[in-house]
């Protein structure tokens, strides 16, 4: 059998939003990635991988020309620069962290509500083409001014009169005197690969990749849940529990008429529900997070 030598090269941000995030997603994985940040360049000894530590705006371009097979970025980043997908870059999958949303926002006392109240402002943003496109697409025309940080400053100092950025907590556009008016995009960390088709090798060890990132994404959602309940109530669990319609239902070791139930629940077991599952009986419920699943 022929060894292993080609590897499948990965670019990740080496600081900033993504950093941490995707760090987090490839050791759920299982897939140390040793050193990481510090040294630029680290390889994974059993998996096939080798991490590339750059900066965001580079990762689209070291995937495009092929310096790397795959990359994680922000899709903010691959919106705005559209050359990227027209030359064959692809999105093989959204990745769930480092949520945020483009939006435009101006200072807290203006009466900007609506996208047409934007016309003959002028807009300060580190996405003119995105903000441009939006615009474009509501007939409205606008003056933008490109920045490349520190964009929530730009009302104050006078160089616009509102802003187009990226949004989390919304603790940055409150600090700086604004406020959020408008939401153009639902932004995410995404997983890109490059157009060129991948040798056998190559392609195995991204399918597997894939594989585990499906595996961790589908478990964050999922909750195990247990309780004990009355058999004869069994057919009011599925009325109360998205995914109790097939449980697992075991015997308990004593003389009552209650079962175990055993349920994986596709999203998150709130407060509400539980006290719904306590009204009819159920007891001894335990709602556990998943952190592996593989169907
Ligand atoms: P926040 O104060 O949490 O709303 O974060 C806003 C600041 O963080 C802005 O300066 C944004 O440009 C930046 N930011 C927020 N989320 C992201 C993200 N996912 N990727 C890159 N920058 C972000």
């Amino acid at each position: 059998m022929k060894a292993t030598t080609e590897r499948v090269r990965i670019a990740l941000q080496k600081k900033g939003r993504l950093a941490d995030g995707s760090i987090d997603l490839l050791a759920r994985c299982g897939l140390s990635v040793k050193g990481a940040k510090s040294q630029l360049m680290v390889q994974d000894e059993t998996f096939g991988l080798e991490f590339i530590f750059a900066r965001d705006d580079d990762i689209p371009e070291f995937v495009q020309s092929g310096v790397c097979d795959l990359g994680i970025v922000g899709d903010n980043l691959l919106e705005e620069y559209a050359q990227y997908e027209k030359n064959g870059v692809a999105v093989i999958m959204p990745l769930a962290f480092s949520r945020c949303r483009l939006s435009i926002a101006t200072p807290k006392r203006s009466n900007i509500s609506d996208i047409k109240d934007v016309a003959g402002k002028t807009i300060a943003t580190s996405y003119p083409n995105t903000i441009k496109a939006y615009l474009d697409k509501n007939d409205v025309s606008a003056k933008i001014v490109v920045m490349h940080g520190s964009v929530e400053l730009a009302p104050q100092i006078g160089v616009a009169d509102i802003i187009c950025d990226l949004v989390a907590s919304g603790a940055t556009l409150n600090e700086n005197g604004l406020k959020e008016v408008l939401q153009i995009k639902q932004c995410q960390a995404v997983l890109i690969r490059n157009g060129a088709k991948l040798s056998n090798e190559k392609q195995l060890i991204v399918d597997r990749l894939i594989m585990r990132i499906n595996g961790v994404l589908s478990a964050k959602q999922n909750r195990y849940i247990m309780l004990h309940i009355d058999k004869d109530k069994l057919p009011l669990l599925a009325k109360i529990m998205p995914g109790a319609e097939r449980p697992t239902v075991l015997a308990l070791n004593d003389t009552s008429d209650k079962v175990a139930v055993h349920v994986v629940s596709q999203e998150d077991v709130f407060w509400a529900t539980m006290e719904k599952l306590k009204a009819i009986g159920a007891s001894s419920i335990l709602v556990l997070p998943i952190e592996k699943m593989v169907d």
